[in-house]
């Protein structure tokens, strides 16, 4: 069952005074939507085009937004309504979302809802919670690998004196055959080179060659 949750909503054009049907979220589930999750960084979100005018322009609703992650819950009531409204609107969506999430997987943070002004305070909360988290979106770099890859990697890769030596070291570190290690390599030969240290140099280039072949036979197809 999905988490996040849109609500068929009617509203009156401001442009035309048309009345107008659409999907609005009321629930956003940052796993769940992380396209939707940026058109609400963008304060994009609930943008509706009017059929009749073709006029745009946002549907101010209340947002109750979740990320397991990050365990976080912010609540945004809907701006223009009374206090003891949005108090209602709070608790039911809160115990949708809850209901939504499999009583294994519920934390004690669900309990802890922050309160935003209104949805582009969420927003701004969700862009603070970026630059916590070191920028957005978060997606594994070449260094995440990098560092994945246990300097005893490197180590085995430096002992082998043969091909079968490489295909057990390989077999051990499976990560030794990312494209990336291959950068890695080439810059530990240039730190190598700039130090004078030539023959320690010839030895990774030799190693990084080796490897470079196996990679491109594990990317080929067998027996060609
Ligand atoms: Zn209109």
């Amino acid at each position: 069952m999905p988490i996040s949750y849109q609500k068929q909503a009617e509203f009156t054009c401001p442009n035309c005074g048309a009345n107008v049907t659409a999907a609005v979220w009321q629930i956003l589930d940052a796993q769940e939507q992380p396209g939707v999750v940026d058109d609400l960084r963008r304060g994009l979100l609930n943008r509706v085009t009017c059929p009749h005018c073709g006029g745009d322009g946002p549907v101010r609703g209340p947002l109750l937004f979740h990320d397991a992650q990050a365990r976080r819950v912010i609540f945004a009531g809907a701006p223009g309504t009374a206090d003891h409204e949005v108090r209602d609107q709070a608790r039911n969506l809160h115990a949708l979302l809850v209901s939504a999430i499999p009583e294994e997987q519920r934390r004690p943070y669900l309990a802890d809802v922050d309160i935003a002004q209104d949805v582009d305070g969420v927003a701004l909360m969700l862009k603070r919670m970026d630059r916590r988290r070191g920028g957005s979106p978060p997606a594994p770099s070449a260094e995440a690998i990098i560092s994945a890859l246990p300097d005893l990697a490197i180590q085995a890769l430096m002992q082998t004196q043969s091909g079968a030596d490489l295909r057990v070291a390989v077999g051990a570190y499976p990560l030794l055959l990312r494209p990336e290690v291959d950068g890695l390599l080439a810059k530990q030969i240039d730190q190598a080179l700039d130090a004078g240290h030539d023959r320690q140099a010839s030895a990774l280039e030799s190693r990084r060659e080796a490897l470079s072949e196996l990679r491109a036979a594990a990317a080929s197809p067998r027996g060609t």
